[in-house]
Formats: structure tokens, sequence, C-alpha cells
């Protein structure tokens, strides 16, 4: 496991565009390629004049792992060091939110293919692997008298739909009054979600499937929820240490870090069309738009170095309030624009375009 990196506090929202094949209804239907990207250079071109520079641009033949290894797995690594990390998936539906996450469980062979795994599958293999070796990494190596940490694991898995927080591991606990807590540290909690220690990787996969179909399952009752919700992800770490005379400290004996690692499958980010925006679905419209804005709004002013000092807007959602301690400060953050290759979605890809950049 690699050194943690933390020299470039400067640029703690990293963004990274991703652009999907075209699927074969679009070849069917003989769709325009309308995106290039530069050989060498995270540059995106949409038509032939609007270009956009990135963290990194991953263009239509890149594949799960190239996402992972190149922007994700570091992350991964400031999480078992005791900092919270982020990745957000954006897009319009259709873009490869959920596939590029990893928790589309729709191609259901038992033999999942492991070069298809998306980043959420990889990194819990990771973190896994990375405290194995922490673990290890005993006395010996480095000083006689360090004590190796020893970690402890737990998830939870929650949905956002209309500012109201369902529980995707406990999908029947409907009269669970869920709020969100801020401690004295600055630390979010929601009361009334469940948090499920794990020990081994196929438990947290268990619970990435079990609310998954949670998910699916409500949303085909529910005109697609799912499209219209955001999906929350996260991974608990405790990291706890004995310290010894060496680590020159008095009182505690036991040093604990506990940091978390969100997953974030955001909403649709396309625009409602005016003809449905009306009753229930004009409500979920101004919502959802209300977490994507708010998120654009909170990660804009991370960007910026004048403005970061003076206000965040933590505030202005649910979506935000959960992330508050995740996003800014030491915490790494990633934002995966997901696109659609083809001219017939150009105005959204343009619009998913201009959200990224003002991430950056
Ligand atoms: P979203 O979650 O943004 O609505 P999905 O992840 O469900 O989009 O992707 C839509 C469809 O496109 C799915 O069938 C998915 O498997 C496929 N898909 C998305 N991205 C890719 C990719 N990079 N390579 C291959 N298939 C993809
Ligand atoms: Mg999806």
């Amino acid at each position: 496991i690699s050194e943690v990196d933390l020299t470039n506090k400067d640029s703690t929202v990293r963004v990274a565009v991703r652009i999907r094949p075209q699927n074969s209804r679009e070849q069917i239907d003989m769709c325009r390629v309308c995106t290039t990207v530069t050989f060498g250079e995270p540059q995106i071109f949409l038509g032939s004049d609007k270009a956009f520079t990135f963290d990194y641009v991953f263009d239509t033949n890149s594949n799960q792992c190239d996402i992972y290894s190149e922007c994700v797995e570091r992350l991964v690594d400031s999480t078992l060091h005791g900092y919270n990390a982020t990745v957000l998936a954006y897009g319009q539906t259709g873009s490869g939110k959920t596939y590029t996450m990893g928790t589309g469980f729709d191609h259901e062979s038992e033999t999942t293919e492991s070069v298809l795994l998306g980043i959420i599958p990889r990194a819990v293999r990771h973190i896994f692997s990375g405290i194995q070796q922490l673990e290890a990494s005993s006395s010996s190596e480095f000083s006689a008298t360090a004590e190796s940490p020893q970690f402890s694991l737990a998830v939870q898995y929650i949905e956002l739909y209309n500012e109201d927080i369902f529980d995707l591991l406990d999908p029947f606990n409907k009269n669970s009054n869920f709020k969100i807590h801020e401690d004295g540290s600055g630390q979010i909690t929601i009361s009334g979600a469940s948090i499920k220690p794990i020990s081994h990787p196929q438990d947290a996969l268990k619970y990435l499937q079990q609310g998954a179909l949670a998910r699916t399952t409500a949303s085909t009752k529910m005109n697609d929820q799912s499209s219209r919700s955001h999906a929350l992800f996260t991974i608990f770490v405790r990291r706890q240490r004995l310290l010894t005379p060496n680590d020159n400290v008095s009182g505690n004996d036991l040093e604990t870090l506990t940091s978390k690692f969100h997953f974030v499958d955001l909403a649709g980010s396309e625009r409602l069309k005016r003809t449905q925006a009306t009753g229930e679905r004009a409500r979920e419209g101004i919502s959802i738009n209300c977490g994507l804005l708010a998120l654009g709004n909170c990660i804009s002013a991370l960007g910026d170095t004048s403005k970061r000092a003076l206000h965040v807007p933590y505030r202005d959602s649910k979506l935000t309030r959960l992330l508050q301690d995740s996003l800014g400060g030491n915490s790494q953050t990633l934002m995966i624009a997901c696109v659609s290759p083809s001219d017939r979605d150009f105005m959204e890809t343009l619009n998913t375009l201009k959200y990224a950049n003002r991430a950056r």
C-alpha cells in the first residue's frame, strides 16, 4: 500500500469525465459520436468547438480497471490512514453512473467477470487487502516497539429521495425518524439508519447487492425512483493502535482514527420535461435539483480558494449536509461526470460538462 500523498492540499476535489460506449440502440439509430478526447491529455471536445479540461478524461474504450487504478485507488489509501473520502457519480440517466460505481447487478451471472467490476467492489477488496498489510506490518519492519494498527469496518447504505432518507439495508423500516446529527468534532451521523459491521469483502458485497436490490425493487413500483434519488454507500473504517512510550504521548494509550468512504450514485442530472413538471413529479424535480444544485455550489466553493474560507453552503440540502464532513477539509473528493457520446444527448452532455467544470 502506497504512502498517502497529501502534499497537493489545494486540489482535494478532483474531476474525471467518463464517456460510455454507444449502446446498440444508438448504433441502430445511427447516432453520431459527438465527443472526442485529445490524445494524452485530459481534454474532451464536444462537437467541434467546445473544449473542456479536467483532471482525468476517460474515453469510450476505457475499462473499469483504468478508472479505479488511475483515480480511486489513492483515495482508499488515504481512508486507511484516517482521512475521509468521497466518490460521486454525476450525469444524466443512462450515462453509466451505476455501471461505473459497480452496483448494477443486472448482469446477474454468478461468475461475474472481475474485469467488469465497478468502483465499489474494487475498493472493498483493496480496503481489506490494505488492512491485512497494515495489520501485519508489525514491529520488525519499522520500529521495535511500534504496535501495528487493528481495524474494524462497517457499512451503511441509504437513499435520499425528495429530501427523505430511506435505509436500503432495512427497507421495511418505514417509521424510523432519520435525523442528521453533527457532533462536537464535526462528524456527521444519521440516527436511525442501520450500520452493519463487516469482516470479509463478501459481507460488504452482500449488503451492497441487498441494498441495490431494495433500491431497484422500490423504483419499479414508483416510477423509476432510482433515477431521481441519490444512493449513498458508506464504508466506515476504525483504526486503533496501542501507543507505546516511543510515540511520545501521555494520557491515552489507545489511538483511534475513524474515517469514512462515501460512494454516491447521484440522481439523474437531466432536466425534467416541462410537461411532466406538475404535482408529485414537480416536487421530485425540485428537490433533486436542490441536492445537485447544492452539491455544485459546495464543490465550487471548495475549489475556489478565496471563497473556501468564507462559506460552503452545506446546509442547503440533505445531500450536502450528509457529506459535510467528507467534502473539503482533509478529505479527498472525486467527482466522475458520466456522459453519453451520442449527438442526441449533446445538450445533456454539455450541461454535465459545464456542471463538472464548475467543480474544478
Ligand atoms: P445510469 O446509472 O447513469 O442511469 P447505467 O450505469 O445504468 O446508467 O448505464 C446504462 C446502461 O449502459 C447499462 O446497461 C450499463 O450496463 C451500460 N453502460 C454504462 N456504461 C458503460 C460502459 N462504460 N461500458 C459498457 N456498458 C456501459
Ligand atoms: Mg443508475
